[in-house]
């Protein structure tokens, strides 16, 4: 199976070019030239397989250049009992007294308590494979972008591999407490870490255009260097996102929740609009799934977009609770415009021409009638998140996080405007306690200390739920990052810490 750009079809690549290289030259995202389509008999054999065993069908099937024995390790390596607790990474919690049946896929059992570990375990794998065939010998320098989850993910799945180096940045008051702790304590020698002065748009506009610098992409081949990315627009970030909605469509069909072929809706707590389109890929690619939910914090441009059809970042910025969802530009989007309008690279070129010139583009009214079709979208702002952590935890014992309480509020919604009551899968993409605050203080009326761990040993206390032994640990872990710099110094900043200034 090959891969063509978003913005030219005519660029065609290999599965393991389209990881090493992360984005096309132009600045178009690889998406599959066809996908793998699965029968309902396919499925059934899914769910005779452990979650391992599951990854090892699907990915093989997209990876073709890849031999069976690379994908086995990078599989065997990535989804241990050790890094996500049991054999299950992706075990569900389900919710069933109201009218409406929750399945909450926890995807957050991983080394960082967030769900970017489903996909940044393997990519380091992925990766050091593809850039061995493609660009055999060379030093891989991912460059990351992160509103939080990726960064400390991305840090903890490349620590110390061989044959790369990592260096992330993030919005200096973009970030939970808890998340700036988890980065700027990240142990390895291939590691760097940075604040940037701005927000998460601003972070990513600047890696972006790092990436498609021709001076600095010399000075990097000179050296024997090449960038690449482990932000959700590598390919191979979206592929193990697939995984867990066949995954979880298998557990509940063995757990008597659904019988093979009955429907079900997703519903996904979205920024970057990665999980949600890893969950168009599996409908595409034949799970029966009827409804996608795209839930959105204050930052709704997603909202907007799915109602209207245009698409307008020109907005205010808002820094929410659930700050990994604080995005104005979701890059995967531009996946799903490229497969509904049938592959059309000359639009969506447009479309993207349009955005980074004039803040905004429309889609014409057939792609908004698929969409539409497709797609329902709806927003939570913090208080009814707030509202909604409250309501769960004291109604259904449930503790959620403020991004999986999103994606809940907005389904609630769903559900009360159509009526529709087939078994949603919520995709729960954070442990509660790495919001420790937020979640306390919409469970107690009580004073909060200012201490984060402090209130993480709070939340435990009151919840009689245990502290996830990662963020545990960190009370005690030394600071070894605390530099920030300004947007327009992140290049210099690149270079420095290269070496190769
Ligand atoms: C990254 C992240 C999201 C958004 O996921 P996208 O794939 O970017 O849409 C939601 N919740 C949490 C906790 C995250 O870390």
């Amino acid at each position: 199976m090959n891969y063509n750009s978003t913005r030219n079809k005519s660029a065609v690549v290999s599965a393991s070019q389209a990881i090493a290289q992360g984005i096309s030259d132009e600045g178009g995202l690889f998406v599959p030239q066809q996908l793998p389509k699965y029968t309902e008999e396919d499925i059934k054999a899914l769910a005779a397989m452990d979650y391992r065993g599951r990854a090892k069908k699907i990915m093989s099937d997209f990876l073709s250049d890849f031999s069976e024995e690379e994908i086995n390790e990078s599989v065997e390596a990535a989804y241990t009992a050790e890094k996500f607790g049991s054999d299950n990474p992706a075990p569900i919690s389900y919710i069933e007294s109201g009218d409406t049946a929750m399945s909450v896929l926890e995807l957050w059992h991983g080394p960082t308590c967030a769900f970017k570990d489903m996909a940044l375990q393997i990519l380091p794998h992925l990766l050091t494979k593809s850039v061995a065939k493609t660009y055999n010998g060379k030093q891989a320098v991912i460059l990351v972008a992160t509103s939080g989850d990726t960064g400390k993910a991305a840090l903890e799945g490349f620590c110390d591999v061989d044959g790369t180096k990592i260096m992330v940045f993030y919005p200096v008051n973009g970030v939970s407490p808890m998340q700036k702790r988890q980065m700027a304590s990240q142990k390895g020698n291939n590691v760097s870490v940075v604040a940037i002065e701005g927000n998460f748009d601003d972070a990513q506009t600047g890696v972006k255009k790092i990436f498609t610098n021709n001076e600095i992409k010399s000075k990097l081949e000179k050296n024997n260097m090449l960038f690449s990315s482990a932000n959700s627009i590598n390919w191979g970030r979206l592929l193990p996102q697939i995984v867990y909605y066949f995954s979880a469509y298998c557990d509940m069909v063995n757990e008597g929740k659904l019988s093979l072929g009955d429907k079900i809706n997703v519903c996904v707590p979205t920024g970057n609009f990665g999980n949600i389109l890893a969950s168009f890929y599996a409908m595409t690619m034949g799970l029966p799934i009827a409804k996608f939910i795209c839930a959105s914090n204050s930052n709704n441009v997603l909202t907007e977009f799915i109602q209207t059809g245009t698409y307008d970042r020109q907005r205010q910025f808002y820094t929410t609770i659930s700050p990994s969802m604080d995005i104005l530009v979701s890059s995967n989007l531009e996946r799903l415009l490229y497969h509904l309008t049938d592959g059309d690279d000359k639009k969506v070129s447009e479309w993207m021409n349009s955005l980074s010139a004039e803040g905004k583009y429309t889609v014409d009214d057939d792609v908004k009638a698929r969409i539409q079709s497709l797609f329902f979208g709806g927003f939570c702002d913090d208080e009814n998140t707030q509202k909604t952590i409250r309501e769960l935890y004291e109604n259904e014992n449930y503790l959620a996080d403020t991004h999986t309480a999103v994606a809940v509020n907005v389904y609630q919604q769903y559900a009360e405007k159509t009526g529709d009551k087939t078994p949603t899968v919520i995709a729960s993409t954070a442990s509660p306690y790495k919001f420790s605050k937020s979640v306390l203080s919409a469970i107690t009326d009580e004073k909060l200390s200012d201490d984060e761990f402090t209130l993480v040993d709070e939340l435990s206390k009151k919840t009689k739920t245990a502290v996830p032994a990662p963020l545990a640990a960190l009370k005690s872990a030394e600071v070894r990052f605390t530099k920030e710099c300004a947007v327009d110094d992140m290049p210099a900043v690149v270079l420095e810490s290269l070496h190769i200034g």
